[in-house]
């Protein structure tokens, strides 16, 4: 059985808590791996390794810094395939899932390769007489990265690319499900000239993420999970004085007006529903139609929903592979079977699909919930997998209460021909990130990623120029250079003059 260590100060590093586990291909249901699990001492010694490199890194000159980078670009360009290869074998999600997956984590490489003129600070001159300020931002020190398993390798590069190319050093504690990625991508760094200790990878679990939560050294955490250890994170780092981002779960609603094209907006429900097999934070999983769309929407999704090839994530034909866990297939799969009970019709149960040859998978097919009430399990709850809920709206603006109403606020999209309508909506509705037909709006990496309300704790979206002033602290440097007639003593506040 393969293991997967720690990779700490430029090289792996065998666990030595004796603590393991396991890590299963989805699609076969077979533990192909061990994931070593990282005690305190280990934890320490990963972000030892992090403060002893920021010594040399946190000074080092922006050209070096992006040298590297540039480096680790073409590295990562180079290995995109065998990338994706590693996630599907974890994860499940299919080949081409995870090559997209691939090129939207190198989105940020990209951006940090730009770092210079993302740092180059303000200056004002002559704010009073011989007088000049500069506003410049420095790095922080050692920062952690906790990430969750349905992204095993786009949500650390949303982190520590440009964590690094700001001067910090990283200590990442990627998920335990799907631990591979991370530590290729770790690997691939250092292949690019990035110096030991800069960028370490600690595996494990909570004892791991405990630690990196309280230890002295660590200034920030950047978090990205499920809301309840979100809220977690951002309680326990921030009592210990640490800046903190930490991105929560999911609900996201697609609001379909009458006048939408109703194709388009099926087709995109569909994609943005069951893509990744619903394991997205940003998948659409409430579609609310509105007036008489409904009847005509919910056939149009169920007619393309059929047709989805379900099947290993390493087949070409593929188009939806099998959910992270067992446990996690069975706990989707109770929301279907309550669904009825509760209100909602179910217009398609995929709980009894398997996959021929793969009976030991954790497969699922595709369901579709019509008419879900909204204290119903199925809409109140973040299933993530592929269950679509469909609720129902008189108006626009109960449509839009209702999503207003959710406790998350991470994605949400409009589907309308009506520009006035799509327009209100942005400024109406309560979510950090939204679509005007473009189910998933996820933004591209110059613009920064973040949710409200239960989807984010703490102040800073992440990447893009939130993620650069979340890696940095600002300092400003105020400069006289007097001359011969300037002196004497005055003891009144400075006046520009
Ligand atoms: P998770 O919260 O279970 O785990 C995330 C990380 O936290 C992992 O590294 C895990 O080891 C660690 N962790 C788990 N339990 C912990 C505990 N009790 N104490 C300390 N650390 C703990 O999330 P997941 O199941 O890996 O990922 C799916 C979730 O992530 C979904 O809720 C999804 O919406 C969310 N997500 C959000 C975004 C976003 O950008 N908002 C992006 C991707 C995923």
């Amino acid at each position: 059985m393969k293991t997967v260590n720690h990779w700490i100060d430029g090289k792996s590093v065998e666990g030595t808590s004796g603590d393991y586990g396991p890590v299963t291909d989805p699609a076969t249901g077979v533990v192909t791996t061990r994931v070593a699990f990282a005690s305190v001492e280990e934890v320490d010694a990963a972000v030892a390794a992090a403060k002893a490199a920021w010594a040399t890194w946190g000074v080092s000159s922006l050209a070096t810094r992006t040298g590297v980078l540039f480096r680790y670009r073409a590295l990562l360009d180079a290995h995109r395939d065998e990338l994706a290869r590693l996630i599907t074998a974890e994860h499940g999600k299919v080949h081409s899932d995870a090559l997209g997956e691939v090129a939207r984590g190198l989105e940020i490489v990209e951006l940090a390769c730009g770092i210079t003129t993302q740092l180059k600070g303000e200056l004002s001159t002559q704010v009073a007489s011989r007088v000049d300020v500069a506003s410049i931002r420095q790095p922080l020190g050692v920062v952690a990265g906790i990430t969750p398993f349905n992204f095993p390798a786009m949500v650390p590069m949303w982190m520590f690319p440009l964590a690094v190319a700001c001067g910090n050093t990283f200590v990442l504690k990627p998920s335990e499900k799907d631990p591979s990625a991370a530590i290729r991508l770790a690997e691939l760094a250092a292949e690019a000239g990035l110096p030991d200790g800069v960028l370490n990878v600690v595996n494990g679990d909570r004892v791991a993420v405990d630690r990196l939560l309280e230890h002295p050294d660590v200034a920030a955490v950047s978090f990205v999970g499920s809301t309840p250890i979100a809220r977690h994170i951002h309680t326990t780092a921030s009592a210990h004085g640490k800046r903190v981002q930490a991105l929560g779960g999911a609900k996201n609603h697609m609001l379909v007006l009458p006048d939408a094209d109703l194709d388009a907006a099926a087709d995109a429900a569909v994609s943005a529903a069951y893509g990744s097999a619903g394991e997205r934070c940003m998948a659409i999983s409430a579609v609310v139609a509105v007036g008489e769309t409904g009847d005509e929407l919910v056939a149009r999704i169920r007619e393309r929903a059929e047709k989805i090839k379900i099947g290993p994530g390493d087949d070409p034909a593929s188009e939806m592979g099998p959910l992270i866990t067992k446990a996690h297939r069975d706990k989707v799969a109770s929301y279907v079977h309550g669904a009825a009970a509760q209100g909602a019709q179910v217009v398609l149960d995929g709980t009894g699909f398997t996959v021929e040859g793969y009976e030991d998978g954790h497969w699922i097919g595709l369901s579709l919930l019509d008419r879900v009430p909204v204290d119903a399990d199925a809409y109140r709850d973040e299933i993530f997998g592929p269950v679509l809920c469909v609720l129902r709206a008189e108006t626009y603006e109960e449509g839009v209460a209702l999503i207003n109403a959710s406790p998350w606020g991470n994605g949400t999209a409009i589907f309308t021909r009506d520009g006035g309508a799509a327009r209100r909506f942005q400024l109406e509705v309560e979510a950090g990130m939204v679509g005007v037909n473009v189910p998933i709006p996820v933004p591209v990496g110059y613009h920064s990623f973040g949710g409200w309300k239960h989807s984010l704790f703490g102040d800073h979206h992440i990447y893009g120029t939130d993620g650069v002033r979340f890696y940095t602290r600002g300092k400003v440097v105020t400069t006289r250079w007097p001359d011969p007639e300037d002196g004497g003593v005055d003891l009144g506040f400075p006046s520009h003059r």
